[in-house]
């Protein structure tokens, strides 16, 4: 008995080695994912613990992603950047804003007049420091992006104000 369990753990093992992401968070399988378009992303929930979280992202990441915490302005990788491409959440690789949506708002942070799907964001009221703002979270692993503001340019008005840290440039090709 205690031998077949042994057994049917190695081949649960080996299979589960197969599709899942190492340690180093490098496999190729996460980011393929991410081309998917919306369609299929809100079945594809990644929940994972903080720990987790902890360990597949960088200290900086963390911060913002995890904790809710906002780069300093003009310290970014991305706020100036204008490189072709699809920005994905850099934590778990869902495509969340297209390079032809980003503007230079003078913020300091990357900003984008609208998300590449409604579907890969999600809104959400937040009252800290004292004024009620619009939080930006990914709507597949729930991480904090950003903000959103009514001051952006046309067509949408909006400003979806979004920290460096917490995208992931895939460059067109
Ligand atoms: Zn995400």
């Amino acid at each position: 008995m205690r031998t077949i369990l042994l057994i049917v753990a190695s081949i649960t093992i080996a299979i589960g080695a197969g599709g899942c992401e190492g340690p180093s968070g490098q496999a190729p399988t996460g980011s393929a994912n991410s081309h998917d378009l919306a369609g299929d992303q809100m079945t594809d929930k990644l929940v994972l613990t903080e720990q987790q979280w902890k360990s597949r992202l960088t200290p900086e990441q963390y911060h913002v992603l995890r904790e809710k915490g906002t780069e300093r302005a003009f310290t970014g990788k991305y706020y100036a950047a204008k490189d072709k491409g699809l920005y994905k959440c850099a934590a778990c690789g869902q495509g969340l804003f297209s390079w032809a949506d980003k503007y230079d708002s003078g913020s300091g942070w990357p900003s984008f007049t609208a998300p590449i799907d409604d579907e890969g964001v999600a809104a959400q009221e937040d009252r800290s420091l004292g004024v009620t703002r619009t939080e930006l979270v990914c709507s597949r692993c729930g991480s904090h992006l950003g903000h959103v503001f009514d001051d952006g340019p046309a067509p949408t008005g909006l400003r979806y104000c979004v920290n460096s840290a917490a995208l992931d440039l895939e460059p067109d090709k």
